[in-house]
């Protein structure tokens, strides 16, 4: 057995035996573990309070052929204040099964790390669009995952894409020009601030990735697409989406910004 410490952020709890739990972590480096916390749930009370979803640790483990089991937690940051509004909670809860569905225990992918955990931030400062932040991370991470859309060049003719509209199919994951969309069929024109916001979150460094905002039917457009884009290329849909779905209030796009006089 060799002890190995290393940072980590809870995903997801799984209850093993009578007291036992399992933590499927996401590590600094983007690794997908799951870490054996013997007697997490002895005495009817959480042992290990930095053992837990939803919080970024310092583990010491022990590790055994790519098996952990728990000797030490120590908190950096909980996000446990999520749990007080249900619609981010729920929000949380999907990006985190996005994130164990995207991930392996033997891949490093330190983006998805830092996406994961600035998502979060967003979701627990309240100050960020949930709608927003949700598609800004489907988006990213599906393009950090080899699923980035070229939106330059023409997909079909493979020109550059010089004049509006920039038109995109989510089922073929690539871009048009207007005059190829119209033949081959199953585009869309890209509204200019949905393509604005898009660049910015497959572009942007992962703490500036939710740093926009978006109103109008450019926000329908770019969180609609994010969505249909993940479950259409991984060819599944999520539980904690359509728990998210049925607790979240209708999308709301920002109100317009009112001239100062
Ligand atoms: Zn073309």
């Amino acid at each position: 057995m060799a002890e190995v410490k290393l940072r980590a952020l809870g995903l997801r709890e799984v209850d093993f035996g009578d007291y036992d739990q399992y933590l499927t972590a996401l590590t600094e480096d983007g690794r997908k573990i799951e870490i054996l916390c013997k007697g997490a749930r002895r005495g009817g009370k959480k042992q290990l309070p930095a053992a837990r979803q939803f919080c970024f640790s310092e583990f010491i483990l022990m590790e055994r052929g790519g098996k952990y089991t728990l000797r030490e937690a120590d908190l950096v940051h909980s996000f446990f204040a999520l749990a007080d509004d249900i619609e981010r909670y729920a929000l949380a809860c999907y990006l985190s099964e996005l994130t164990a569905a995207l991930t392996a225990p033997d891949e490093e992918a330190p983006a998805l790390c830092r996406l994961l955990l600035y998502a979060l931030y967003a979701l627990e400062g309240k100050k960020r669009d949930p709608a927003l932040v949700e598609a800004a991370f489907e988006w990213r991470v599906m393009a950090e995952n080899g699923y980035a859309p070229d939106l330059t060049c023409c997909g079909v003719c493979g020109r550059t894409i010089s004049d509006p509209p920039v038109c995109f199919s989510v089922a073929a994951g690539q871009a048009a020009d207007a005059d190829c969309a119209q033949r081959v069929g199953g585009y869309a024109p890209l509204h200019a601030g949905a393509l604005r916001a898009l660049v910015h979150v497959l572009t942007a460094e992962p703490d500036r990735a939710y740093a926009f905002s978006l109103g109008g039917p450019s926000h329908g457009q770019f969180c609609d697409m994010a969505e249909r884009y993940v479950q259409y290329h991984l060819g599944r849909g999520f539980d904690t989406l359509r728990f998210y779905r049925s607790v979240a209030l209708p999308a709301q796009p920002e109100p317009p910004v009112r001239k100062q006089k």
